[in-house]
């Protein structure tokens, strides 16, 4: 089954935001110590370690929204959204259900129930 380049090209680019999402999210705890000792003693900024804290969480929302604002290449809504849920683990569209990292783009399903 030939692949859809727009749909390929959507994935690739949800994958890089879910990417630095987990990155940020589980390099979470070393990456701030990292940050708080390359800051402090290797660069010697006098960084106190809730600046850096802050500043990791800050990334994780950005990386966060970024990942929220992925548009399903189907029906162009929120993938991860409905009008109160927000699951980056989902695997498919809030609001038509397209599949994760389908390779073709099935049309909608019945959306009325
Ligand atoms: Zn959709």
């Amino acid at each position: 089954m030939p692949g859809n380049p727009a749909l390929e090209t959507a994935w690739r680019d949800l994958n890089r935001r879910s990417a630095i999402l987990w990155l940020l999210f589980f390099g979470c705890i070393p990456g701030m110590f990292l940050l708080t000792y390359l800051l402090n003693d290797v660069l010697l900024q006098e960084a106190p370690f809730f600046v850096v804290a802050l500043a990791w969480m800050g990334a994780i929302a950005w990386a966060g929204s970024r990942m929220a604002s992925f548009a399903c290449p189907r029906c162009n809504r929120a993938f991860f959204e409905n009008w109160y849920f927000f699951k980056p683990l989902r695997r498919n569209c809030a609001h038509c259900s397209l599949t994760r990292s389908a390779r073709a783009m099935p049309p909608p399903a019945a959306t009325g129930y």
